[in-house]
């Protein structure tokens, strides 16, 4: 049996219709933005596995730190004892987020951070004596797949068979500057129910790379804090560098009370989260009350590999070399854009930062099951480009460490799939 076989007698895939999906493609290495499969064939990962390999595929620096970290300490036990790899992850984190972010507390997921963040403003409400349960969402929200992140994320396919066991959400749209009234008046009615807001700032991944603009969010922002609403600024994947600044918190004029990473946080390599939250939200905590403690924590939690894989992340983040190339990428898709937009089987362009999304013209409505999408990946694999879409959404989100040269390769590819493509009416 090759590896392909073998995968499928053992392995159940994510997202994945187990009866009708094609043999999963066995890689064997990476190299930058490049992976390589067992044939020795080369893929473009222009969608960084999923938004997180920031600087390429096993990144020699973190390789490097990492194994290093490996012989000195690979785990310790975060209940009663510390290590020095999560006091200056946490210290040089703070240092970059806003002011008002002032405590870290550890996890392994985007998924479980949100959990954290909810659990943590949800408890605030009960250690300060007061009946908050409901959460406000954006439609098509997607915060993780665990059970209170899949709560406050749109109800679609994914949430369907749980539906009766979800949180109370009160859902609203993302802002444009037409319905920010009408958005106002809504949060107003729920005011004094809503516990918090979760939002993600900018982009709404998974819902297809919609986005909305930082006026429009500070403006909802500002309103969420005059009701004391308390807000969770899910940066999970717009932060470390995605929206073209190091977070999407850099755009906006109001800060929110709790924030959560992972994604990028550790370039990739580790699985880890994070949820930062402000003073106020910690004071809440204090207490001689036990009923009053954090009572959450993972049996991995500031594991000091996860950590260490961070810290050299992020240094390679703040490198004016990395710093470069962002700008390069986001002013290199700016001038693609402009042309995909004229493209006759282009719908709608969309752009923040290293993100660059488009939708395929198709008469039917977008969906994670629209066939055009998947046409497109296939045409893309066997140019050897891995561009995964969302429903007939295709997008860019590439590794920092694309070279422009790689990038004009990537744009006349799409170029031509699209000329290609047969755009069936139905
Ligand atoms: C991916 C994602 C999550 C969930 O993260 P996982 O690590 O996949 O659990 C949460 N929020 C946002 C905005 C995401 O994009």
């Amino acid at each position: 049996m090759n590896l392909s076989e073998r995968d499928r007698a053992v392995n159940w895939h994510p997202y994945t219709q187990m009866k009708t999906a094609e043999p999963d493609i066995p890689i064997v290495r990476g190299q930058g933005i490049y992976l390589f499969d067992e044939t020795g064939k080369r893929y473009m990962d222009v969608v960084s596995s999923w938004w997180i390999t920031l600087h390429g595929h096993a990144n020699p620096y973190i390789a490097k730190r990492v194994s290093e970290q490996l012989y000195t300490l690979e785990q310790v036990i975060f209940a009663g004892f510390t290590h020095e790899p999560a006091i200056r992850l946490s210290e040089n984190l703070l240092k970059l987020l806003p002011k008002n972010q002032e405590k870290v507390f550890y996890s392994d997921n985007g998924s479980t951070a949100v959990e954290v963040a909810l659990k943590m403003c949800i408890q605030f409400a009960y250690n300060t004596g007061k009946k908050k349960t409901k959460i406000l969402a954006f439609k098509n929200a997607y915060h993780g797949d665990t059970f209170g992140a899949m709560s406050v994320s749109g109800r679609s396919a994914w949430t369907q068979p749980f539906g009766e066991m979800l949180f109370e959400v009160v859902f609203i749209d993302p802002p444009t500057s037409e319905n920010l009234n009408e958005l106002k008046s809504i949060i107003e009615k729920h005011a004094e129910e809503l516990a918090c807001f979760i939002y993600e700032p900018l982009v709404q991944g998974a819902a297809g790379m919609l986005m909305h603009r930082p006026e429009d969010l500070s403006e909802l922002m500002r309103f969420c804090r005059q009701h004391d609403i308390l807000m969770i600024q899910d940066e999970v994947f717009t932060g470390f560098g995605r929206t073209g600044k190091l977070f999407a918190a850099d755009y906006l004029a109001e800060q929110p009370d709790i924030m959560c990473f992972s994604k990028g946080l550790t370039g990739g390599t580790m699985p880890m989260g994070i949820t930062t939250a402000s003073g106020r939200i910690f004071e809440a905590f204090l207490s001689d009350d036990r009923y009053k403690t954090l009572f959450h924590g993972h049996s991995f939690t500031a594991n000091p590999l996860a950590c260490t894989a961070a810290l050299a992340s992020m240094e390679l983040l703040l490198k004016e070399e990395t710093v470069n190339a962002v700008e390069t990428i986001c002013e290199k898709h700016h001038i693609f854009s402009k042309h995909l937009m004229h493209h006759p089987k282009v719908e709608q362009v969309r752009q923040t930062g290293t993100i660059l999304a488009w939708e395929i013209k198709n008469n039917s409505h977008t969906s994670y099951f629209n066939e055009i999408g998947k046409v497109a990946y296939r045409e893309f694999l066997t140019r050897g480009i891995i561009m995964r879409p969302l429903g007939n959404v295709l997008y860019l989100v590439p590794p920092f460490c694309i070279t422009p040269e790689e990038l004009d390769v990537v744009y006349r590819n799409i170029t031509e799939v699209l000329d290609e493509l047969e755009v069936r009416d139905q």
